[in-house]
């Protein structure tokens, strides 16, 4: 069996970045299980995978195109620090959430100046290339019911409210 649309693949995956370091791995853990074809994967990873069988190992390189996307500029905002009401030391680094006219998002502060606080809602790895060593450990068909959500049930169900 090799994978193809409507097949649940399962993967064991390292992914560095540009540097050598590790941003995600599933060492150590259950290998991940995703449905092929259905967008779970970033585009540039489940199309190298298309054909690959158990056994397969590849190196894979995602260009941020085909990855989590190029930063926008658009996504780095300066709003005043009374926005965060409630909520008294802002610092670099934190994550809130925030209604954006791009639906709900996760935003970090990434500068600090006086009552102006810049906030990035850009994906944490839009703009990074991404460097995947992948090993295929298993392929199945995928079920109805995972094909009619789109999305691997393991041992657990589904998970998701549909
Ligand atoms: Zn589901």
């Amino acid at each position: 069996m090799n994978i193809s649309a409507k097949k649940v693949a399962s993967i064991h995956y390292t992914l560095t970045n540009d540097a050598g370091e590790v941003l995600d791995t599933s060492k150590d853990q259950e290998p991940l299980a995703y449905l092929h074809g259905a967008q779970n994967l970033v585009p540039g990873l489940e199309k190298e995978l298309e054909g690959k069988a158990v056994g397969d190992k590849l190196d894979v390189v995602v260009e941020p195109a085909e990855g989590y996307g190029e930063k926008d500029p658009q996504l780095i905002q300066a709003v005043p620090r009374t926005m965060f009401g409630g909520t008294d030391n802002i610092e670099v680094g934190m994550a809130f959430h925030a209604e954006t006219q791009h639906g709900r998002q996760t935003v970090e502060v990434v500068e600090v100046d006086g009552d102006n606080v810049t906030v990035d809602g850009n994906h944490p790895l839009a703009g990074v290339r991404l460097n995947f060593a992948v090993e295929v450990t298993d392929i199945r068909e995928a079920t109805e019911e995972e094909l009619q959500h789109g999305h691997v049930h393991s041992a657990g169900g589904c998970g998701h409210s549909h």
